[in-house]
């Protein structure tokens, strides 16, 4: 059955806790004492499936329960399919190991000079500031340290990863990222960015985070000064559901763009989540409606006990062929596999092209329908009868 939404609602209010004062709901710091982190506590709110009570149990050896006040209004109580509650609460698939995963499924530690620095590509690092999240995704990509289930005794070194950057002035890019960078107090970021701004070869700094999508009220307006003071800062947020869209987030992309800070979506294609065309769509059109622009759709990395999230990646593919098209560019996310072991992100699209010759391109559109692009110019009679010469294609400028 195709997925229909009411476009004109975005979900909002305190559901489950009208009780607690508005001025609580909106503090990050309540969200996050209040969370829930058992089955006992789940279960005061919801009946848990034996498959869910089975994934709990088993939960701590492998990545923490955390789910915030408002992030559980989300979910289906009733619906044990329901997609937001297969991203936070676990499932006894979780304990079925397949050979072809990998704790580090992106090989990211051989590549760390320092710890919480990931140096694989020339220009560019990835800077992991804490190992806690707000919530915990079920399918998250570094369960192996995130929430420390596994005992990986993450400790990052600011000072020393700091320093790397500082000495190395090939790195134009840093990206925050963790964990939540977001979980930091205003004080540690506000370091960290200053600090960051300090080195004068570093370009760009951008900030990965969910914090937006679990807990919208950490986007306080003393953090958006903070972006505006250090900025251009850029955020990719990581939203998979349009039921995640909520007025809420909306709110807190308003703040994040009224501060200066572009952004971006990153879905990872997860099995009865987001593995369907009219959810995609329905999924995009809102994040164009929040500012943000969707901009990748992942292709899940081969993590242990991941399985049960996988997508055939032709059902990705199939997925951007009803996007391309058939509707604004702009909400086209690129399909990408993160190539494991590290290879990097490698895009994968429909195959629009048929054949290149030194004549033509021939393809397809979004219908199917076949055209052709000519790639030499053929010499044509004016009307008295000169030949007009023939340009060649580099020199030709398009204005
Ligand atoms: S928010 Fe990001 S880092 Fe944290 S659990 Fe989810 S995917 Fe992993």
């Amino acid at each position: 059955m195709s997925y229909i939404e009411d476009r004109a609602t975005w979900f909002e209010g305190q559901g489950l806790w009208q009780h607690i004062p508005a001025s609580d709901w909106r503090d990050w710091t309540w969200q996050l004492k209040n969370r829930l982190t058992t089955a006992a506590q789940l279960e005061q709110f919801m009946t848990l499936t034996a498959e869910e009570k089975a994934g709990c149990a088993f939960a701590n050896q492998k990545l923490a329960v955390a789910i915030t006040p408002y992030f559980f209004n989300l979910i289906d109580r009733n619906d044990p399919n329901c997609p937001i509650r297969k991203q936070v609460i676990p499932r006894v698939g979780e304990m079925v190991i397949s050979a072809e995963e990998q704790l580090d499924s992106l090989g990211e530690d051989e590549h760390s000079p320092v710890p919480g620095l990931v140096h694989r590509y020339p220009d560019r690092v990835l800077f992991l500031v804490t190992d806690r999240c707000a919530a915990y995704c079920r399918y998250c990509t570094r369960s192996r340290l995130v929430s420390n289930a596994q005992d990986y005794n993450f400790h990052p070194e600011y000072e020393q990863a700091l320093r790397y950057i500082e000495a190395h002035p090939e790195v134009r890019d840093v990206l925050l990222s963790g964990g939540d960078p977001l979980l930091l107090s205003d004080k540690k970021l506000e370091h960290l960015l200053s600090r960051l701004r300090e080195i004068k070869h570093v370009e760009f700094i951008r900030i990965g985070s969910r914090i937006p999508v679990f807990l919208p009220q950490r986007i306080t307006p003393a953090l958006c000064e903070i972006f505006k003071k250090y900025g251009p800062i850029w955020m990719s947020i990581h939203v998979n559901h349009p039921k995640e869209c909520t007025a809420e987030l909306r709110e807190a992309c308003e703040r994040l763009s009224f501060a200066g800070v572009p952004l971006g979506n990153q879905s990872v294609l997860l099995a009865g989540v987001n593995d369907d065309a009219d959810v995609m769509k329905a999924l995009v059109h809102r994040l164009l409606r929040m500012r943000v622009r969707p901009y990748y759709l992942y292709q899940m990395d081969l993590i242990t006990g991941g399985s049960h999230f996988k997508v055939d990646v032709r059902k990705g593919i199939e997925i951007i062929r009803a996007l391309r098209g058939h509707t604004t560019g702009y909400a086209i996310p690129q399909f990408v596999i993160d190539a494991p072991g590290g290879g990097g992100k490698v895009p994968i699209n429909p195959d629009y092209l048929e054949q290149v010759t030194d004549d033509e391109v021939i393809f397809r559109n979004y219908e199917g329908q076949t055209f052709r692009y000519p790639l030499k110019s053929t010499p044509k009679k004016t009307p008295e009868g000169a030949t007009i010469p023939q340009t060649p294609i580099e020199s030709v400028v398009i204005y």
